[in-house]
């Protein structure tokens, strides 16, 4: 069979698209959404894969691949990925979630009160904040894992708001989100503030391979830090007391980040791995007496 002979089986499609430099996975979940079912079917996929493929679904598998091999995330071409075990729609209005993001959710998790999910002071639902929610991945994710908690998210761009907002409603998590940009003009004062904000420099050569993906989600500035640097030095006037700050960044970028938390006054600062074993996340709390004040 020549290259260019139309594939008659799943199989023979499967095979023409790793030729096309395709990765096995992709290809297979590729497929199964040309096929119109669920990339949960790799196992029916296996177990059919001398079936004949319809013109349909080669014309459309056809087309996948072709984006796929050109460099767009699978997740813009199923409109799916999954992150913390929720189902998120997503495409080109927002950035792919990353699996190093769950690092920062996992953190999140930890330094927030597992039940009753209410700070001691009073019986209000301790309330969390997630800037630059995009996907609304981060404050999805909270939510589901502890129901209790007030979560909201802001997003400058009203595109991501809306695939954050039909995240939301499609999985019946009540998150509320806004429109805003990092903390101007937030009035309330939050148990936790995350953020996973742009932090790559705006002449790093890595952006070339993630050009299908929002840049203004990606890029801070010259150094990758003009984001990061902006919620730092307003955090801890939107934090109550003992409340948390923790941020996703840069693979080299742990000590700057850290740097700039210890000099806008927070304690506890410290950092945690991601999946690689690289530092991908900093934070710090406000002392328990209120606002850091910067000594
Ligand atoms: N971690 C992503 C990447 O390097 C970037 C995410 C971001 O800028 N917040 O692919």
């Amino acid at each position: 069979m020549t290259e260019t002979t139309p594939p008659q089986t799943l199989a023979a499609a499967l095979q023409q698209a790793r030729q096309q430099g395709v990765d096995r996975l992709d290809a297979t979940l590729l497929l199964l959404h040309a096929l119109g079912r669920s990339g949960q079917d790799r196992a029916w996929l296996l177990a059919h894969d001398a079936d004949a493929l319809s013109e349909d679904a080669r014309v459309g598998f056809t087309a996948l691949v072709a984006r796929r091999a050109a460099g767009e995330p699978l997740a813009y071409l199923t409109g799916h990925r999954e992150f913390f075990g929720l189902d998120l729609q997503v495409d080109a209005r927002v950035l792919v979630p990353r699996p190093d993001t769950e690092t920062l959710v996992n953190w999140a998790l930890e330094v927030l009160p597992a039940k009753p999910h209410t700070s001691d002071a009073s019986s209000q639902p301790w309330r969390v904040l997630d800037l630059g929610t995009g996907s609304g991945a981060i404050a999805l994710a909270l939510k589901a894992q502890r129901p209790q908690l007030q979560v909201q998210g802001s997003e400058r761009s009203d595109a991501a708001l809306a695939v954050a907002r039909g995240n939301a409603q499609r999985l019946g998590l009540d998150v509320a989100f806004s429109q805003g940009h990092w903390l101007v003009g937030v009035q309330q004062r939050y148990q936790l503030i995350v953020a996973n904000p742009p932090y790559i420099a705006s002449t790093d050569p890595h952006l070339l391979a993630l050009r299908y993906e929002p840049l203004e989600a990606l890029t801070a500035g010259v150094d990758g830090l003009q984001d990061l640097r902006a919620i730092i030095a307003s955090a801890a006037g939107c934090l109550q007391a003992g409340g948390w700050l923790l941020l996703e960044h840069g693979y080299d970028q742990a000590s700057q980040v850290c740097h700039l938390l210890k000099a806008a006054g927070f304690k506890r600062v410290q950092s945690r791995l991601d999946l690689a074993g690289i530092a991908r996340c900093s934070g710090g709390q406000v002392s328990d007496l209120g606002e850091t004040a910067s000594q």
